[in-house]
């Protein structure tokens, strides 16, 4: 599915966020950059030992916020290490976490004029954020970013499953009516 925000295309796809090609990807990081499971033991698998190396001189990044690296054998040109809060009970500052970690993410892609942008579905997964709430969180963050000029030309959120993707699916219908 794809609309237009404006000039730029918000694009929704199912599956593996590593076979995008997009100029910069984005990981659901911890915030020790450490690496991990789902998306993030992904990106590492394959792109490769260079965007740890980089990780481990960068060191951590806080919860609410991002960092750059390059992308290794990845088709792309970065990778944006975003780090999500883990979700509790939404009482904890999870949502302005969460927004912060797109946020960050949207600001890092356009001081580096990334034309594309790929995002997986940040925290969602071991990190607990149910995708109904999480979801309208993400499209905010990124209709705000396009409010103001951007190098964004495309961003696409990466769905892993078929029930994510058609949470997805809703939201961006309703954009797109209104
Ligand atoms: P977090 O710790 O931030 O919750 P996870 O990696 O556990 O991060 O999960 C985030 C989302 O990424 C989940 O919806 C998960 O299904 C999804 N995911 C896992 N592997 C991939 C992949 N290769 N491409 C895109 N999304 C993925």
């Amino acid at each position: 599915m794809k609309i237009m925000i404006g000039s730029v295309a918000l694009e929704l796809h199912q599956g593996d966020i590593t076979r995008l090609a997009v100029d910069a990807i984005v990981n659901a990081a911890n915030s020790r950059l450490a690496g991990g499971g789902g998306v993030d033991g992904a990106i590492h698998r394959a792109g490769g030992p260079a965007i740890m190396a980089e990780c481990r001189a960068i060191g951590s990044c806080p919860t609410g916020g991002a960092v750059i690296t390059t992308a290794g054998r990845l088709s792309a040109r970065w990778v944006i290490h975003a780090v999500g809060p883990v979700y509790r009970d939404g009482k904890r500052g999870e949502p302005e976490l969460l927004e912060g970690a797109y946020r960050a993410s949207l600001q890092l892609a356009g001081e580096h004029g990334a034309k594309s942008i790929a995002f997986p579905s940040i925290s969602t997964g071991v990190y607990g954020y149910p995708i109904e709430k999480a979801a309208p969180i993400a499209l905010a963050a990124v209709e705000r970013h396009l409010q103001e000029p951007s190098s964004l030309e495309r961003v696409v959120f990466v769905l892993f499953s078929a029930a994510d993707y058609s949470v997805y699916e809703r939201l961006l219908a309703g954009i797109a009516a209104s």
